[in-house]
């Protein structure tokens, strides 16, 4: 039998801290038990003391705490007011004493001290606040705690507990007001709060929130002493309004058997347990390490769980059942209710006796508040009585209940459960941060790996960009003065040549010509002789024949066969000088060509030069000078003689030779701006057109390209090139060829092009721009050097459109994608190329539609340069003037700080 556990908590604390001796002071005429006040620790283990002095001192892990006791009376109602009129009340209270007086007869009185005294006029809130919020504050703290209401039937039990106040929230009674407080002071993430709600009725219990759930069976922890009922209903509460539900849903269902004495009043037991399960950290623990007793790991606080439970009782009525005038089944019942609280009674006596025995097996009540009522719970009850002197007896047995019960006491027990569960969501949620943290780093880890590999590879193909432009440049640098080598060895040879021959040359009949070259024209010219003698002879035979025949004619029908026979002869004869003809061309032209040639290198030898074929590209100084002099150039001379319409139909030959000596010869004329005219005239300008469309052969194209190159120096002829398609024609030919003289032509023929104001647009629609810009893949300075002329002509004629307000916007040269081959260019070593494009970049520079493409391109730093190291002082300054006069440059200038 746990007896002493019962009447202690726990057997163990029992006498370390004695209930102090009972106090009773009786006497005849006072009868008191003053309050243990020496119980009263200051050192309280509760966190919150209530104002009130109801609250018991309790400290440690399980603490003597003493049952709570308040007497409270309720006023006179309708029928007692009428009744005992003329009687006093059986009791008279000394609130500010605590005490109570209960009335023998009209003298003689005995005198009982509780913890607390109401009145009749006590409000709800009072009531509360001394006899339940010390237990609700205690419970909040992990005790469990009990509130019990004893007292005969109609004297304000179920009020003081029970009542919901839906009407008047004054009248809200204790259970209302415990939840309430709970309510407000429990979280409601980490904290639940459930409540089942059970009525003990004939020693069975019921379940009040699901009647058919009627008997429900107590079961005590033999470890621990704990009772629970796992067959109740819980409810989760969550607020006021659904616990105000629960309770009218209880007391629906609860049976209320009519009595004499109240009409409302319950003949069972209602019990109502609020199950308080909160989160707390317990404390940190300080672990001295192994190595240095002195250094502490500090375990971080464990999460714990505090389960409490609040029990409110609404205790049957204490009356003696024959006073009820139950009868049969009624008369069972009421034995029934008091066997329970007859029960309590005895085993209150035996706790408040610190009796060997206390009965709590005898019923179910007692067993149900094993652990409430004298157990581990801090416990207070609350007596009811009421004023009638008709029920003394009943009032005087109540009041000395309240009085066992004062001596009654508890052992506090705070009951704390580790929290694995807890635990273990917050190291998940502790391990989550972790993995997230490690992602985190992980992810910053790789994206550095990825920025240091891609910063690498740009290092490397830069390493490789600028190893490659050292070595092309290397290149170029070993071509140039390779080129200047053989050209210095070249002039050299001439320079022997001449020497050796000039006393030959002097004599020579030809004016300077090469021996070879006169013996091979001496030779021509005989031929040529002895053909025109031949076509003479054939010329005066065919007359001759002519004549015969018109004398055959005359002479009759009768020679028809002679007839016949000569005219065969004729045909031969015209055959024969057809050939003959033809002949003689192919001889003119050849000597035309050589001819030519040898006036060429005459006229280079004569000025030391390098012997260009074509003059009209490079040298239009030496074509003006000719032309100035007035001479005729022996190639025109024989020009002269042939005529061009005869030389333009060898273009068409199908002797590839002669196709090209036509070419070659057209070419050459077209180098003097003497016959520019007569050959365009003469559709030599379709002609070769025809042959850049129509021969792949590279050096018909090239020599093609070379005159077209020449006729485009004349604007009507660039004006007519276009109509033609020639710059699609040309752009073809720049695509194709693989030949940097080829290329040259080509380029110079668009170069001069670029320089028509009215052909700009037509230039860039048809590919001209881009033929342009494609032939740089050929790194010969003579195409980039007339690839430069283009752009820079191209981009002057611009300019002037522009500031004569023709076009605006941006280049069209920035549109194709010049600019960065200009700015790659602007200082390239080969002067020719240099100075086209920094005169390029300037008229660029002029409009500052451009001035933005130009910043992001680079070509300030190239503008920059210019004004700064060009050799020539007026690109120089226009480059000046041209930056200063941009707004856009002034202000990029400002920002790089950068002072011309
Ligand atoms: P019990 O539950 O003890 O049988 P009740 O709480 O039902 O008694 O009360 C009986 C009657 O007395 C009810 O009508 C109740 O309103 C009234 N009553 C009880 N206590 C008080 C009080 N302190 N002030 C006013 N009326 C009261
Ligand atoms: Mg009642």
């Amino acid at each position: 039998m746990a007896s002493n556990g019962y009447r202690n908590g726990t057997g163990t604390n029992k006498g370390a801290i004695k209930p102090p001796a009972s106090s009773n002071i009786r006497s005849s005429s006072f009868k008191s038990r003053l309050p243990p006040s020496s119980n009263h620790s200051p050192g309280s283990a509760l966190r919150r003391t209530s104002s009130a002095s109801f609250t018991t001192a309790a400290g440690g892990d399980g603490v003597p705490g003493r049952v709570r006791v308040a007497v409270r009376l309720r006023p006179r109602n309708a029928e007692e007011s009428t009744a005992d009129a003329d009687f006093a009340d059986c009791v008279e209270l000394q609130p500010e004493l605590k005490r109570l007086k209960l009335r023998k007869n009209n003298w003689e009185s005995e005198t009982y001290e509780f913890d607390e005294v109401l009145t009749e006029f006590a409000s709800q809130k009072r009531v509360y606040e001394v006899v339940a919020k010390p237990v609700v504050e205690s419970v909040l703290d992990g005790y469990n705690g009990t509130v019990m209401a004893y007292g005969q039937t109609g004297t304000g039990k179920t009020f003081t507990l029970g009542r919901l106040g839906e009407e008047d929230t004054s009248a809200r009674g204790i259970m209302v007001r415990s939840m309430e407080e709970i309510l407000v002071n429990v979280s409601r993430e980490t904290d639940s709060i459930s409540v089942s709600y059970l009525q003990l009725y004939m020693e069975t219990i019921q379940d009040l929130l699901d009647p058919a759930n009627d008997n429900i069976s107590i079961v005590e922890d033999p470890r621990t002493g704990d009772v629970s009922l796992p067959g109740a209903t819980h409810v989760e509460i969550k607020d006021e309004q659904s616990f105000l539900e629960l309770l009218r849903l209880g007391e629906a269902h609860r049976i209320a058997a009519n009595t004499k004495l109240n009409t409302e009043s319950s003949r069972s037991h209602a019990i109502l347990m609020v199950h308080v399960k909160r989160s707390v950290l317990g404390e940190e623990v300080a672990i001295p390490t192994e190595s240095d007793k002195s250094s502490h790991f500090v375990k971080p606080p464990k999460p714990l769980v505090r389960k409490s439970k609040l029990v409110l009782v609404d205790l049957a009525g204490s009356e003696r059942v024959q006073k009820s005038g139950s009868e049969g089944h009624m008369l069972e019942e009421a034995k029934s209710i008091n066997l329970s609280l007859s029960a309590l009674g005895k085993c209150i006596n035996a706790l408040a006796e610190n009796s060997a025995h206390v009965p709590i097996r005898d019923s179910k009540l007692t067993r149900l508040l094993r652990d409430s009522f004298g157990g581990t719970a801090r416990t207070s009850l609350i007596v009811t009585i009421g004023p009638s002197p008709r029920h003394r007896g009943e009032t005087a047995s109540t009041i000395l209940f309240g009085q066992r019960a004062m001596k009654v006491e508890n052992m506090l027990r705070i009951k704390e459960e580790f929290d694995y569960k807890s635990l273990a969501r917050r190291l998940e949620i502790q391990l989550d941060k972790l993995i997230a943290e490690n992602e985190r780093q992980q992810k910053a880890f790789d994206d550095e790996v990825e920025r240091i590999n891609l910063e690498a590879q740009n290092r490397v193909s830069e390493v490789e960009r600028n190893f490659t432009d050292a070595l092309e440049k290397e290149r170029l640098k070993c071509q140039m003065e390779y080129m200047e080598s053989v050209k210095k060895l070249e002039e050299k040879m001439i320079e022997n040549q001449q020497k050796h021959q000039h006393d030959g040359f002097m004599k020579d009949k030809c004016n300077g010509e090469g021996p070879g070259f006169c013996e091979d024209i001496a030779v021509i010219k005989k031929l040529l002789e002895k053909e025109t003698h031949m076509r003479k002879e054939a010329e005066k035979e065919v007359n001759k024949l002519k004549s015969q025949l018109g004398q055959h004619m005359d002479a009759g029908a009768g020679g028809d066969a002679e007839i016949l026979k000569l005219q065969i002869a004729l045909e031969d004869e015209v055959h024969q000088k057809k050939k003959l003809e033809e002949e003689i061309i192919i001889l003119r032209s050849q000597m035309l060509q050589l001819t030519f040639e040898a006036d060429q290198m005459r006229r280079c030898l004569a000025r030391g030069g390098s012997g260009n074929a074509y003059p009209g590209l490079d040298s239009p100084m030496s074509q003006v000078r000719d032309s100035l002099s007035g001479h005729k150039t022996p190639v025109s001379a024989l020009f002269d003689q042939v005529g061009v319409e005869k030389i333009l139909d060898l273009l068409e030959s199908e002797d590839a030779n002669v196709r090209i000596h036509a070419v070659k010869v057209v070419a050459n004329l077209a180098a003097e701006e003497a016959n520019q005219e007569r050959i365009v005239e003469a559709g030599g300008l379709t002609s070769l057109l025809m042959l850049l469309r129509s021969y792949e052969d590279e050096t018909v194209r090239r020599v093609a390209a070379g005159a077209i190159a020449n006729l485009a120096m004349n604007e009507a002829n660039q004006e007519l090139i276009m109509v033609q398609g020639g710059i699609s024609l040309l752009s073809t030919t720049a695509s194709d060829a693989e030949d940097p003289q080829t290329l040259r032509m080509v380029a110079g023929a668009i170069a001069n092009l670029c320089g028509n104001d009215k052909l700009q647009a037509t230039l860039r629609s048809e590919g001209g721009i881009k033929a342009l810009l494609g032939m740089v893949r050929c790194r010969h300075p003579d195409v980039l050097s007339q690839v430069a002329r283009g752009i820079a002509n191209f981009a002057k004629c611009e300019s002037r459109a522009s500031t004569n307000g023709i076009r605006s916007g941006r280049s069209l040269l920035i549109d194709e994608g010049a600019l960065p081959w200009i700015v790659q260019n602007a200082n390239n070593d080969a002067a020719p190329i240099r100075r086209h494009i920094e005169l390029a970049l300037c008229h660029l520079a002029q409009h500052e539609a451009n001035a933005k493409d130009m910043i992001n391109g680079g070509a300030l730093w190239e503008l920059v340069r210019i004004t700064r190291d060009c050799s020539r002082e007026d690109i120089r300054s226009l480059a000046r003037r041209t930056l200063n006069s941009s707004l856009l440059f002034r202000s990029e200038m400002r920002r790089l700080r950068i002072e011309l």
